[in-house]
């Protein structure tokens, strides 16, 4: 019956949905960054719209950190910020790219 769901898994489909970035650059996913903007704001409302729970921080950090393992590019976090301090990595300010390996570097120490 239409409608239903399939018994066993089957191939993987072409044009299955790609992440906003990765179909942006043609290449790898890329995950959303959080920029120097947040240092000392940590708002927290990007927390409250990520569908994976990839948005940490801790007491003793001065910012919030998206896990790029975790995140799916949804975008969901960006507009919601309050000082514009999220990014797609690729599209950071020349000056924040720094944050690309602060965010990385945060869940590594946490892993
Ligand atoms: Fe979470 Fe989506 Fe923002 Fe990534 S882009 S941190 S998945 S809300």
């Amino acid at each position: 019956m239409a409608g239903d769901l399939p018994l066993a898994p089957g191939p993987p489909e072409k044009g299955s949905p790609q992440p906003v970035a990765a179909a942006r650059k043609g290449t790898q996913r890329m995950a959303y960054v959080i920029s120097d903007a947040c240092i000392d704001v940590k708002d927290q409302s990007c927390v409250q719209e990520c569908p994976v729970d990839c948005i940490k921080t801790d007491e003793a950090a001065n910012q919030y950190y998206i896990d790029p393992d975790i995140c799916i590019d949804c975008g969901a976090c960006q507009p919601v910020c309050p000082v514009n301090a999220i990014y797609p990595a690729d599209e950071l300010p020349p000056d924040q790219t720094h944050q690309i390996e602060i965010n990385a570097e945060y869940f590594k120490k946490a892993k």
